[in-house]
């Protein structure tokens, strides 16, 4: 007979072990919280990488995990943009440096399957983590506003709060009836690593090109991943080259930078789609990572946010004994609500800018960027942004209030 007895020792539950689960069932134990983590064994080994930027490193490093994992990270110092374009208005080429806004690095890049390695490794080191192996299968209202988890074999979590880290078909979020819009765009992301002739110098390269973004992060001494978002066709052609084709044919289309490739991982294939939860909290359930939001892999902000909902809810949930007259949910969905629409937004502009063959729309993006590689505050101010989100505007509205004066360009 299953163990339906309800285990309700514990302050939080974490539903679904990918990275946003990982690190959120970690960070609530180190902030003392009793935790519950629903995690099945993933199918596939995930061949992904992850430029996670200074916000989140800072994040890791409150959560006592940065030193585990600073060892497989590798530093991205300076970022350069590059016009890989044939139009007729071309961007200039772009230069931003950590340096410039006092950073040693802007962030880091990981394989994530060595991160999800090392999360599980500490976890079961944790005492206050009770792990179980096996999926939600049901959220069930037990009184008003308060829930408890049904997984797959039956046995019962109830918790103070869920964070519901279950991915992009969230369980969760649709067990509480919350919508979901999702959409498509008509690209394909190819990921792979390479190793490379010359140094990369901490240098994460990208080339804008008519179809989107070629990226490339810095993974190791003359090695990098690379994200190349093709239109359907011409992902399926560069994807049906052997190696040592494809290999000859993506060192054309980077303009030798890196000089001579190797492939040397699988080629994996990511249809480009978005997704946005209509909120992120109910009750008390908190929607982290892609259960609330997901978007096209430009501009490393994915994971980024997730660990920005993480920050929320674990701070949330610590608070949650405490109780408040407005439900956890609720707190949480107006605390995230912003950040999440405007970096969702900022995706999905960038990557139609590159798509747009409309003369104007290159004209702005060409100006954005010409601007950006010129203006010094206004670098720094978008570098700032980027990386270390709210303390950019901060920094600014500080020098607005203590009477602005433009600084001279780096
Ligand atoms: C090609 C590519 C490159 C990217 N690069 C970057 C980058 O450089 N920087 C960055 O910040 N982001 C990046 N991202 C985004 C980043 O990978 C995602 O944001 C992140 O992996 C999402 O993690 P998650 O844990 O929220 O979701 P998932 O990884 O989808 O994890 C969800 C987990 O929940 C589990 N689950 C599902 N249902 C249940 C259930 N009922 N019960 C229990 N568990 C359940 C699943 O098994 C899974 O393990 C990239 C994305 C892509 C596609």
């Amino acid at each position: 007979m299953p163990d339906t007895k309800p285990h309700a020792a514990f302050d939080l539950a974490v539903i679904g072990g990918g990275l946003s689960g990982l690190i959120a069932a970690l960070a609530a134990a180190e902030k003392g919280l009793r935790v519950a983590l629903a995690a099945p064994a993933v199918a596939e080994p995930d061949g992904r990488t992850t430029a996670l930027l200074a916000d989140s490193i800072a994040f890791l490093r409150e959560a006592g995990l940065w030193e585990m994992i600073e060892p497989i990270a590798y530093p991205l110092r300076t970022m350069r943009i590059l016009d890989g374009t044939n139009r007729l208005i071309r961007a200039p080429q772009a230069d931003f440096r950590a340096s410039e806004i006092g950073l040693d690095a802007f962030g880091y890049n990981l394989e994530n399957k060595a991160l999800s390695a090392l999360l599980h490794q500490r976890i079961a080191a944790t005492a206050a983590i009770t792990v179980f192996n096996e999926p939600a299968q049901a959220l069930k209202e037990t009184r008003s506003g308060k829930h408890a988890v049904t997984l797959a074999s039956g046995k019962v979590i109830e918790a103070g709060a869920y964070a519901a880290a279950d991915g992009r078909n969230s369980m969760m979020r649709d067990a509480l009836g919350i919508t979901c819009r999702n959409w498509r765009y008509p690209q394909v992301a190819l990921v792979m690593n390479l190793e490379h002739t010359l140094d990369h110098h901490d240098t994460s390269t990208e080339f804008h090109t008519e179809t989107g973004p070629l990226t490339l992060v810095p993974l190791g001494v003359k090695r990098s991943s690379l994200v190349i978002v093709l239109d359907e066709a011409g992902a399926d052609a560069l994807a049906a080259l052997d190696e040592t084709a494809m290999a000859r044919e993506l060192e054309h289309r980077m303009q030798s930078v890196l000089g001579k490739l190797r492939v040397v991982s699988p080629v994996g294939r990511f249809p480009l789609s978005g997704a946005l939860a209509s909120r992120f909290g109910k009750h008390d359930v908190m929607l982290i990572g892609e259960a609330g939001h997901a978007f096209p892999p430009i501009g490393a902000q994915g994971l980024n946010l997730g660990i920005r909902d993480i920050r929320a809810a674990v701070t949330l949930a610590g608070t949650a004994k405490h109780e408040s007259a407005e439900p956890l949910g609720e707190r949480y969905h107006r605390e995230r609500a912003s950040d999440v629409a405007s970096r969702t937004a900022s995706v999905d502009v960038l990557n139609r800018s590159l798509l747009s063959a409309f003369l104007p729309v290159q004209a702005l993006r060409a100006a954005g960027l010409y601007l950006l590689a010129n203006a010094g505050p206004l670098r720094r101010l978008m570098m700032r942004e980027g990386v270390l989100p709210g303390m950019g505007f901060e920094n600014l509205s500080g020098r607005l209030r203590n009477g602005f004066r433009p600084q001279r360009s780096a």
